[in-house]
């Protein structure tokens, strides 16, 4: 049994949180929404009064926290975690952040001799609930084997994807793709029907031929081909279009600041950034289509 603190408990981490409880972990958690922390409590974690009582003295820190800056300022902010954990302690930060911020609290952890990796996830809130997560990491492969166990009660694909930072490169490169895929999907969709092909047909065939792609096989965005997909539900999330947004923006930031030609996922932020702005934003992302 291993102490854990648990740092921010919305749709993912909340669902993660309790997977750690049922694997027998004595789990402490943290959120700014108090209620948040009740749901946990009554599943059997213990609720902190901050983030640093949570911390305090646990061999595990992970956070679950919306973007980079909260990263930031939670571990290394005026009254952050550095300035109360101990050597030796391992943080897991599974938030979807940039790069460089992750590298960044990477390194104020070295400082403190304290074990990190960056640990985003893929799979959503079906995945975080079902502990079917993928993680994605990066950091030393010797804090990665210390972490899997723990990683374990919450996914089911851990992957070392590199050093310091690596674990969100995968991530954001993974996510262009899908935003890229799940766009051709619906212009070959839109195409053939507007020939007036079945959607069904047509997904049949072009999942038996080269097409067959990820978002055509478990995600098809046209509606009444998947009776379970979002398309088939009012493209009620899912995920969303301003998650899909967020992870675009990181992939885009980052090849403009490398210089890594990036013309389609370019491209599909426009598009993403498009869906938002005409108020789409809560919506799944396969509701791309409705903009062709
Ligand atoms: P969310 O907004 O539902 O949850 C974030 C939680 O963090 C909130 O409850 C908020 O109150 C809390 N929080 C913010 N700052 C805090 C602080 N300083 N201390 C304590 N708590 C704090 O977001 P989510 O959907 O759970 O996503 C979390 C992360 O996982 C994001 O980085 C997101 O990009 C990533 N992600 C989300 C999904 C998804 O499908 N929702 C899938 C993969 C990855």
């Amino acid at each position: 049994m291993t102490t854990v603190a648990f740092i921010g408990l919305g749709n993912m981490g909340g669902p993660m949180a309790q997977n750690l409880v049922r694997a027998g972990h004595q789990v402490r958690v943290f959120d700014l929404v108090p209620e948040l922390m009740g749901t946990l409590e009554s599943q059997g974690a213990t609720a902190s009064p901050s983030a640093s009582s949570a911390a305090d003295g646990a061999q595990v820190i992970i956070s679950m926290l919306p973007a980079g800056k909260h990263v930031l300022s939670l571990y290394t902010g005026s009254d952050g975690l550095l300035s109360v954990i101990k050597a030796g302690t391992l943080v897991i930060d599974s938030s979807t952040i940039d790069a460089e911020t992750a590298r960044s609290v990477h390194q104020a952890c070295v400082e403190k001799n304290v074990e990190m990796l960056d640990a985003p996830v893929s799979g959503g809130v079906a995945a975080a609930a079902a502990g079917t997560l993928s993680f994605m990491c990066g950091g030393s492969a010797s804090t990665f084997e210390k972490a899997k166990p723990i990683l374990a009660a919450m996914g089911q694909n851990i992957f070392h994807a590199g050093p310091d930072g690596a674990g969100q490169v995968a991530k954001m490169c993974n996510n262009m793709l899908l935003a890229i895929h799940m766009i051709g999907t619906s212009e070959a969709l839109r195409l053939g029907t507007q020939n007036g092909l079945d959607a069904s047909v047509l997904s049949e065939i072009m999942l038996a031929s080269s097409g067959k792609n990820w978002s055509l096989e478990r995600y098809n965005p046209y509606p009444g081909v998947m009776p379970t997909s979002p398309a088939s539900n009012d493209y009620q999330p899912g995920f969303m279009v301003d998650l899909m947004t967020k992870d675009l923006n990181l992939a885009i930031d980052n090849a403009n600041a490398i210089n890594s030609p990036t013309p389609l996922g370019s491209a599909a932020l426009k598009m993403y950034q498009n869906k938002q702005a005409a108020g789409d934003g809560k919506k799944d992302f396969s509701s791309i289509i409705e903009s062709l």
